[in-house]
């Protein structure tokens, strides 16, 4: 399965070492290897990225309350936003706060 497949790569060193246009490539080839059912949609996904995009929490692509990129957490399906009680975004689609 190629979601397996991938390597597993320390995101602290993957931040000095990998120029940010890779860094963005594999993100996006991560995202794209996901199995379709555990991926939300495009714009469920555009709008994850969109409350990632005006967040505090965020540094650069990574989110510093979870540690995960923001693009590979928000692009599965049964991930939220970790904000303990307010969360920008949960695992419903239509649930999404603010
Ligand atoms: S997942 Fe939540 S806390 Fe993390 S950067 Fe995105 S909106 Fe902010």
């Amino acid at each position: 399965m190629i979601y397996d497949s991938l390597p597993v790569l320390c995101r602290k060193c993957l931040d000095k070492e990998i120029p940010e246009k890779e860094l963005l490539e594999y993100l996006d080839d991560y995202v794209r290897s996901l199995p379709a059912e555990k991926r939300v949609d495009e714009p469920v996904y555009n709008l994850r990225l969109s409350k990632c995009a005006e967040c505090g929490h965020r540094l650069g692509y990574t989110c510093t309350l979870c540690g995960c990129y923001v693009q590979t957490r928000a692009a599965k399906k049964n991930m939220r936003c970790p904000i303990p009680g307010y969360p920008k975004w949960t695992e419903n689609a239509h649930d999404e706060g603010d």
